[in-house]
């Protein structure tokens, strides 16, 4: 549309010009020679004939004087002179009734203008004088003038279209990267990421659209979290309940007391398996702060009560486990939270050890610290490897931490509980076989309970 406007326009304003140009100037020389004819009083060829060759106006125009009647009286064109001739043009009517008449045509690459005026002597009409005009070269620059536009207009339509093109095709391919990445994280792959280059908004839109995925990764990734600890955690009480359960079924010649403790020791177990459900329900709500209540914890205790929840697996093993505990070993901790500790880094001495092999439990004071070790007699771990099996869902031997249905984030929940609670925890190889895995807790002389955040 521009390109037309730009074609057209100043094309047909050159030719309105011209065509203005050309009224002014042929009315001008019109009107000069019927005022110089006008003072005759009347028209004869001789003295018409003699006032034109003193006027000698125009030259490559045609000029022709008639009287009222049309007949001529005086004509420049010597070659077919219409001297002696009437002729009357539709311009000379309206002359002949005092007008001024001009009409300018461009056709076929040239303008043509005609124009009549009246000779008046006293408000009465002698005749009449014609003109008329063929240019062609005016039109010619006019042809020219539009040539020239046209062929700018189809060099700059040319450029513009590639211009377009190739930004359109740029944009595209964008975008596309935009949709693939958008697509490919709609099928659960987060770690993919867009990639836009540039500065524009698209880059903004790509790099807001990352952002939003790692938001979208980080939650996903806590969501796995979450479910693969609330499992591991609902294992140990589950696991000990049937346990529990199974020696009361299997021992036909149990007395009433034992069975009323074993009932006792899984209503306990109940209770625990209930507000870790309770906890990890809170846990959901991502308006709620979780606050766990920290409470003096007895070490000793509770590595008496894991060990005895463990008899069972230690029988079916043929591993004997032995605990060599102190009194005062008191930390402020969460008591579920520690027992899950103590009880992993126990159940794995059992699991990862060898038939008729032990099981040591210490507990004991040294420097303001509690320390709880528990050593067995197992397979041990490869030195590069101490650090890394408190990685979650790291296993040394895969096949065999299947076997025993290892999952991996066992160690991983150690180390979280611990830290949770101010303390540490490490693992070594023993000599000349075996593993140790220590935990260490300031030891806590305070009667001040408290609360974390977690
Ligand atoms: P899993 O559920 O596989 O037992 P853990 O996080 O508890 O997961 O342990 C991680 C890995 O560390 C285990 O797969 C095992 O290879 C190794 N490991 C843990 N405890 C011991 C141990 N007492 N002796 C030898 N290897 C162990």
């Amino acid at each position: 549309m521009v390109l037309t406007l730009v074609n057209t326009f100043p094309v047909l304003t050159t030719q309105q010009m011209i065509v203005d140009s050309k009224r002014g100037d042929i009315l001008k020389t019109t009107n000069i020679v019927a005022n110089s004819l006008s003072s005759l009083k009347s028209l004869d060829i001789e003295q018409v004939n003699s006032v034109m060759e003193i006027l000698d106006v125009y030259d490559g125009t045609r000029l022709i004087v008639s009287n009222t009647d049309g007949l001529v009286i005086y004509d420049n064109n010597q070659q077919s002179s219409t001297v002696g001739k009437y002729m009357l043009f539709s311009e000379g009517y309206r002359a002949l009734m005092g007008y001024d008449v001009f009409r300018c045509e461009y056709s076929k690459g040239a303008f043509i203008s005609t124009a009549a005026v009246p000779i008046v002597y006293s408000s009465q009409a002698l005749g009449i004088v014609y003109m008329y005009e063929y240019d062609a070269e005016q039109a010619q620059l006019l042809l020219n003038m539009q040539f020239y536009l046209r062929t700018t207009s189809i060099v700059v339509s040319f450029i513009a279209v590639t211009i377009a093109l190739a930004f359109s095709l740029l944009l595209r391919r964008r975008v596309a990267r935009l949709i693939t990445a958008m697509g490919r994280i709609r099928e659960g792959e987060y770690s993919y990421r867009a990639e836009v280059g540039g500065r524009d908004e698209l880059s903004t839109l790509a790099v807001e659209f990352n952002d939003l995925t790692d938001r979208l990764q980080k939650t996903e990734d806590g969501r796995r979290q979450f479910v693969s600890n609330a499992s591991h955690e609902l294992k140990t009480p589950l696991a000990s309940i049937k346990l529990l359960a199974d020696s009361v079924v299997q021992n036909e010649n149990m007395s009433i007391e034992e069975v009323q403790e074993f009932l006792g020791d899984i209503s306990q177990e109940i209770t625990r398996l209930t507000r870790i459900t309770e906890r990890l329900l809170l846990l959901t709500r991502s308006d709620v702060k979780v606050q766990t209540s920290l409470t003096r914890v007895d070490m000793s205790y509770i590595v008496d009560r894991a060990s005895y929840m463990l008899e069972p697996m230690a029988e079916h093993l043929d591993i004997d486990v032995r605990c060599e505990l102190s009194d005062g070993c008191i930390v402020l901790a969460e008591e579920d939270g520690i027992y899950q500790a103590v009880f992993n880094l126990m159940e794995n001495a059992l699991k990862y050890n060898v038939k008729g092999g032990s099981v040591v439990v210490y507990t004991y004071i040294k420097d303001d610290k509690v320390y709880c070790i528990v050593d067995d007699t197992g397979i041990g771990m490869p030195h590069g490897e101490l650090e890394k099996v408190f990685e979650r869902f790291y296993r040394v031997d895969k096949a065999r931490s299947r076997e025993t249905g290892g999952t991996g984030l066992g160690l991983s929940i150690v180390k979280t509980t611990v830290e949770q609670f101010g303390g540490t925890v490490w693992a070594e190889n023993r000599h000349p076989c075996g593993s140790r895995f220590t935990i260490a807790f300031p030891i806590f002389s305070g009667e001040t309970e408290g609360e974390v955040e977690t």
